[in-house]
């Protein structure tokens, strides 16, 4: 992309209404613009990095044998009746009348609509395993809607429904949704704690949150520091085995990690003090075993190898899309801009021409744009006639983790400037050279 051609509304002032990093530098990145309270536009750069955040959800739950299809955001209230849940949501339901009064709402969370579409068409156990999940937009009407997408009302979800025969089958899938969210997060650069939750009314023992540490989280949480060396990294897993999900879940849960809701202070005293951590943490996700609590009154049976009809388990497991995008920002960025992971960055590499019209310069950067191009990369190339100093500011706001410098100065020479936006470290060398640099930090992510 050109930047003379691009949309990039870049603010130099810092918004006034944003309270934390992430806020601002999104604002400021040109990335979003809020259209009402904790509603969003997502601008160009943004949505860029919200679809591939995306992407990278759905390469790894159809890994994990999870299918994809989508769901409408307005639901009728009737399954929520069904269900007991149309009163008990609260105000942070929508509540909306079509034409014909009829009751519709504006869905926060799906699993009256799925377990409506399973009873529709499955009825034997022949037919389970079976794990749906869609990535879809949300409605929660929240008291107090900040930090911009980290707690919006309209936000970005993906929500996966698993449905088993029995309760040991079901905790299969809650182990295999953790394996897979471990994953996730990981590729996006991040880490992602699980950490024991509270089953709020459900009770129980089965849910995790993932929490991303970082300074301005909303959620208080306790943990052994151990928990922080543990990398999922690239190992393969065969999602469809008991013992090798079950064997990660352990890996991942059995140090202390808990959320203030479950934390036990006793408990968390016999860790060795010097291993013992309070924090701040962002909720990126949750995964939650629940039964046969919407199967139950919503009739969602299948016959088992006996033929007796039984109630199918259920869980439901979700990771906040939007929202990451914060989070990414919370934890990788410093007082100059953003520093997006490689895994996530909206391009791969920035060209900055430092002098544009210079005829040599202005054709290095085409070769080297048109090279990198043809590799499947996309650089994002500022051609503007700007000061080269406007122009490094903007590269360090948005936050592309590679840079190329072209100057007349160094083309005499034969080089180009190789920088690196995380260590601000950079190195001269042949075009080429740097081209291919890229293309192998690139190669596989
Ligand atoms: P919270 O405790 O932060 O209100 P939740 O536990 O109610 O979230 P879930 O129902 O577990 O949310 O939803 C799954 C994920 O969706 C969360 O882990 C979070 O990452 C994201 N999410 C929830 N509410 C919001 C929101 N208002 N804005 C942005 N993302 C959200
Ligand atoms: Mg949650």
């Amino acid at each position: 992309m050109r930047m003379s051609r691009y949309f990039l509304p870049v603010l130099k002032e810092n918004p006034a209404e944003a309270q934390i990093v992430s806020h601002r530098y999104m604002l400021r990145a040109g990335m979003i613009k809020q259209s009402s309270a904790g509603i969003y536009s997502w601008l160009p750069m943004g949505f860029k990095v919200l679809r591939r955040l995306e992407q990278i959800v759905h390469e790894e739950q159809i890994r994990a044998g999870h299918i994809p299809m989508l769901m409408p955001t307005l639901q009728s209230a009737d399954l929520w009746r069904e269900s007991g849940r149309y009163d008990d949501y609260g105000q942070e339901m929508l509540r909306i009348k079509d034409r014909h009064d009829r009751d519709m709402l504006y869905g926060p969370t799906n699993e009256e609509l799925i377990t409506d579409i399973f009873r529709s068409h499955v009825g034997s156990y022949k037919d389970l395993p079976l794990t749906l999940y869609h990535v879809q937009w949300k409605f929660r009407d929240e008291v107090r809607p900040r930090f911009g997408v980290m707690r919006g009302r309209e936000f970005y979800m993906k929500d996966g429904y698993n449905f088993d025969l029995t309760k040991e089958d079901a905790l299969h899938a809650y182990n295999r949704h953790l394996v897979s969210y471990l994953r996730t997060y990981e590729r996006m650069g991040l880490q992602a704690i699980p950490m024991r939750a509270d089953g709020g009314p459900i009770g129980g023992d089965y849910t995790h949150e993932f929490l991303v540490l970082a300074e301005t989280g909303e959620s208080e949480v306790f943990y052994d520091s151990e928990i922080t060396d543990l990398k999922f990294g690239d190992r393969e897993i065969d999602y469809d085995s008991v013992s090798e999900c079950q064997a990660v879940l352990e890996e991942f849960t059995s140090r202390y990690a808990r959320t203030d809701e479950t934390h036990d202070e006793a408990l968390f005293e016999q860790i060795p003090e010097a291993r013992r951590r309070s924090a701040r943490g962002i909720e990126v996700g949750q995964i939650f075993y629940f039964g046969t609590k919407y199967s139950e009154p919503m009739g969602a049976v299948v016959a088992n190898e006996k033929g007796e009809r039984v109630p199918v388990h259920m869980g439901s497991h979700g990771i906040g899309v939007s929202r990451l995008v914060g989070a990414i920002i919370e934890a990788s960025h410093d007082d100059k801009g953003i520093i997006w992971p490689e895994g996530v960055t909206p391009f791969h590499c920035g060209i900055v021409n430092l002098k544009q019209g210079d005829e040599e310069a202005d054709a290095a950067c085409e070769t080297i744009y048109k090279s990198l191009t043809a590799l499947g990369l996309e650089p994002l190339y500022d051609d503007r006639n700007e000061r080269a100093g406007g122009k490094f500011a903007s590269m360090d706001l948005i936050g592309l983790p590679w840079r190329i410098t072209v100057g007349p100065r160094g083309l005499k020479n034969g080089v180009v400037e190789l920088t690196s936006r995380r260590t601000g470290e950079s190195e001269e060398l042949p075009p080429e050279q740097a081209i291919e640099r890229i293309a192998k930090i690139y190669a596989g992510l």
